[in-house]
């Protein structure tokens, strides 16, 4: 079986949980989370999946783990970490630009085709939606033999990421909270992830931007947009509302604690930051981001109303 993928890159802060968990709503069409995270955070610390269950208790993964790799025991996810790691990091993405990417090994692509096609034979969907949002790794789910992998390039304007980064969140699967990131440091990797991403995938045909303003601004129509782009057809997805969706816990590893709650959503602009975010950190973040905010037609002033159109790839 043919698995087709639909990845999430970007950085965080920007939506991907809110929008894997629409696209999952979607019928045909499964959010498993940040899927990079199921060696560490799942197999090895045994974190809480979106249904609420340990990760070794939940019946979806469990299945998953025993379809694709004959149970945990099976497994050495400590390996599997480390050359993840040494895979992914971003530093790496000079090299992976200059090689192609080549110095995959064979195993670790073999590895992941058993989870991904392990996760649609469970879930029965023909989308499998994977918001692990690190460009690198995308890249290298791209490579796995076998797997129909579409690129949506998830983008937030780097002042409401940056001000959302300084406030916190309690994070109910690991007994603590939501990462919190100064201005500056959110402003580089805002600057260094979504660089990768378009130098990674930019010229692919399979890669399409999303901001995350456009799809608040239009949910509908942006969500209509980025199954097509997936190449899948739902009948139903969890609209109840123009702006309004029922979202359903799933069976999610890692990201947002909201994935831990079900019921009625609003889509709403959240722009709190456009006058909570103090006009010295406003500026060095749009210092910062400089070079990619013209890409994506941010204004460099920040004011409200409507965004220019995005006139790259979409
Ligand atoms: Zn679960």
């Amino acid at each position: 079986m043919n698995g087709r993928v639909l990845y999430i890159a970007g950085t965080g802060r920007s939506g991907s949980t809110l929008l894997a968990r629409i696209l999952d709503g979607s019928d045909g069409a499964f959010a498993g989370g940040e899927l990079r995270y199921v060696w560490q955070r799942g197999l090895l610390e045994d974190r809480l999946c979106g249904c609420g269950e340990p990760f070794s208790k939940c019946p979806f993964w469990t299945e998953v783990i025993d379809r694709g790799f004959g149970g945990a025991a099976h497994i050495d996810a400590q390996s599997i970490v480390a050359e993840q790691r040494a895979l992914t990091r971003l530093r790496q993405v000079p090299r992976i630009l200059t090689t192609g990417g080549g110095a995959v090994s064979a195993e670790y692509l073999r590895t992941l085709s058993k989870l991904y096609r392990a996760i649609a034979e469970v879930s029965g969907c023909e989308l499998i939606v994977d918001s692990s949002k690190l460009p690198s790794y995308g890249f290298v789910v791209g490579q796995v033999p076998g797997l129909d992998v579409r690129f949506a390039h998830l983008i937030r304007d780097p002042r409401g990421a940056a001000y959302s980064w300084t406030r916190t969140k309690a994070l109910p699967d690991a007994n603590g909270a939501m990462q919190q990131m100064s201005v500056l440091k959110s402003s580089s990797l805002w600057l260094a992830w979504n660089g990768s991403a378009r130098a990674l995938f930019g010229d692919r045909s399979r890669y399409r931007v999303v901001r995350y303003e456009d799809l608040i601004a239009r949910p509908r129509e942006v969500v209509d947009q980025i199954l097509s782009f997936a190449g899948h057809t739902a009948e139903s997805t969890p609209f109840v509302g123009e702006r309004t969706v029922s979202l359903e816990r799933s069976h999610t590893v890692a990201g947002n604690p909201d994935r831990l709650q079900a019921g009625n959503v609003e889509l709403r602009a959240d722009e709190v930051w456009t006058t909570a975010l103090g006009r010295p950190q406003r500026a060095l973040v749009t210092a910062i981001t400089t070079p990619l905010l013209g890409h994506f037609n941010y204004p460099f002033a920040v004011k409200s109303g409507p965004l220019r159109d995005l006139t790259v790839p979409q």
